[in-house]
């Protein structure tokens, strides 16, 4: 080891024993211990196992209620193996999602900032060991140039920002790299390119670094737990990490809650340990944020494990099935009605087909390697298939490489309509008064206003001439259906509002939103 490397070393020491905050972690215990109790979990999923056909069916009538599922209804729901009951379950989570988010999907892209990781998670192409991994952390100028990529090429509004955990990737530094994304303006046929929504991934911070972020105007924070299992926990997070904090982790969105943050998202990472266990540990997670915050998760992620590079997957023993998957995804729309459902790019293009009807949230267009989308865009209006999804560059391999266009016109052909509204951060809907709107319909009578613009924005600015045919098709709909509601859910000042907000964007105004 030389001067300047034994010298990080112990800086990066010294940061990494300043970070974690025990009584940021002592005063969310009760009598001393977390909220998860693995033989509570296993006794309830054990004791459900056998629930017959009518209680399942119980199960899902009182869903439609849109309320957070207690653990002997999630443990029942679990059981079923049977495909047609199954089925019920997915017609079930189809029509709960249409209820509370209709036939919208939000789409958006994940930006990986920093490769540089301190942790040595067993799973993850960036652990601080695999050394096949080119270490880099962008540098201002450069997330510039991904996000010109990404809002003024490729159309996306709304980014998942991600980082390892290294002092390079601070809190200073994620409150910078946001401010920086939202500078960029980029013009674009007709309107702008530019995001309006930066949600962040990264690890668990204390709240006086949550507090930086509120206050550069983050979206979502998202933290996924990995495993709510503890002693898979330690396995896969090896000791003397920082990550090997169980409680840190766990209570990371408590902390965010506290600093102002209302808008948090939790995750598992499917295949680490038995997916039974894990949804009862995500129902768990937002029953405690319910209970202290009067607020669940604002989205749920279930990623699964993906490849990564040099890296041994011989020890997974809890792969998750195709079949289970999807069951997965139908027993938290039910579980956690209220949460939008987040699936990613991991997916194949076809498994993404099969599970959208039951979520809100799907990236598209996506690289996980740094720098990569600069890379990918080497001339002015060519998208250029370079060396940009190579595994030494990236965290995982992806499943579903298609680009924007593509996935919208999918969607489109589907019947949804992919909403870019931001609208609710930006004045003020969020956290709880969301939610509730979001139960009660209200604010879906909003979104879908809102989808209406944004959608239509998009198309003027991005959209190829096949994908604006079926996309305008698509808000006709929208508006004939808007009509029709008038004025049981909308008022006839707000269809006068709409349809002049869409002329003003057709003639080159932007950002118009209720
Ligand atoms: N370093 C931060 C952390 O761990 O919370 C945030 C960034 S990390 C790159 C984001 C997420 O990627 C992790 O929470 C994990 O769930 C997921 N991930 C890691 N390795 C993966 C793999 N091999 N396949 C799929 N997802 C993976
Ligand atoms: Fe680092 Fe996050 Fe990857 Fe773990 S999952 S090695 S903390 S980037």
């Amino acid at each position: 080891m030389n001067n300047i490397e034994s010298s990080n070393t112990v800086s990066i020491k010294k940061w990494k024993d300043n970070l974690v905050k025990q009584d940021e972690i002592d005063r969310y215990l009760e009598d001393g211990i977390d909220f998860i109790d693995d033989e509570a979990i296993k006794a309830e999923i054990e004791k459900n196992s056998q629930a017959s056909p009518e209680r399942i069916r119980q199960i899902i009538k009182k869903a439609y209620e849109i309320k957070l599922m207690n653990q002997a209804d999630v443990a029942a729901l679990l059981s079923v193996t049977d495909d047609n009951l199954r089925e019920e379950v997915f017609n079930a989570a189809r029509e709960i999602k249409t209820k509370v988010y209709d036939n919208r999907v939000v789409t958006f892209a994940p930006l990986y900032c920093g490769s540089k990781c301190v942790n040595n998670c067993k799973y993850c192409g960036f652990r601080s060991n695999n050394e096949s991994i080119e270490r880099r952390v962008l540098t201002m100028k450069e997330i510039e140039e991904e996000t010109k990529v990404l809002a003024g090429k490729i159309g996306h509004k709304r980014l998942i920002v991600v980082y390892g955990e290294h002092p390079d990737t601070d809190a200073d530094y994620i409150a910078k790299s946001m401010k920086q994304i939202y500078s960029v303006k980029e013009r674009v046929r007709n309107g702008s390119g530019e995001i309006r929504r930066v949600n962040i991934n990264a690890a668990p911070l204390p709240i006086s670094d949550l507090e930086k972020l509120h206050q550069a105007g983050i979206g979502t924070y998202q933290v996924f737990q990995e495993t709510y299992h503890h002693k898979t926990y330690q396995e896969v997070h090896p000791a003397g990490t920082l990550k090997s904090n169980y409680p840190w982790r766990l209570y990371a969105l408590h902390r965010a809650m506290d600093a102002g943050i209302d808008d948090v998202a939790i995750g598992v990472l499917f295949g680490l340990y038995d997916w039974k266990f894990e949804i009862m540990g995500m129902v768990a997670h937002a029953r405690d944020l319910e209970k202290r915050y009067g607020l669940g998760p604002h989205t749920v992620s279930v990623p699964r494990l993906e490849p990564a590079s040099d890296t041994d997957f011989s020890w997974v023993k809890h792969r998750v099935t195709d079949d289970d998957f999807r069951y997965i995804i139908a027993v938290i729309r039910l579980a956690i009605p209220y949460a939008g459902l987040i699936v990613t790019n991991r997916e194949s293009p076809e498994m993404l087909r099969s599970v959208i009807k039951m979520c809100t949230q799907r990236d598209a267009d996506s690289r996980v390697g740094i720098g990569a989308y600069a890379d990918a865009y080497t001339t002015e209006t060519e998208k250029c298939e370079n060396d940009s999804q190579k595994g030494e560059r990236q965290q995982f391999i992806l499943g579903d490489t298609r680009s924007l266009d593509a996935i919208v016109r999918e969607l489109a052909e589907m019947g949804h309509i992919v909403s870019f509204c931001t609208a609710g951060y930006r004045c003020g809907r969020t956290g709880k008064k969301i939610m509730d709107a979001l139960t009660s319909g209200q604010e879906g009578c909003f979104c879908k206003l809102n989808a209406v613009l944004t959608f239509q924005e998009w198309l003027e600015d991005f959209a190829t001439p096949e994908t604006k045919v079926i996309g305008d098709q698509i808000i006709e709909r929208e508006m004939d259906e808007i009509k029709a509601r008038v004025p049981k859910d909308f008022s006839e000042a707000q269809l006068k509002h709409l349809e002049k907000a869409r002329q003003r964007i057709l003639t080159g105004e932007r950002d118009i939103y209720f």
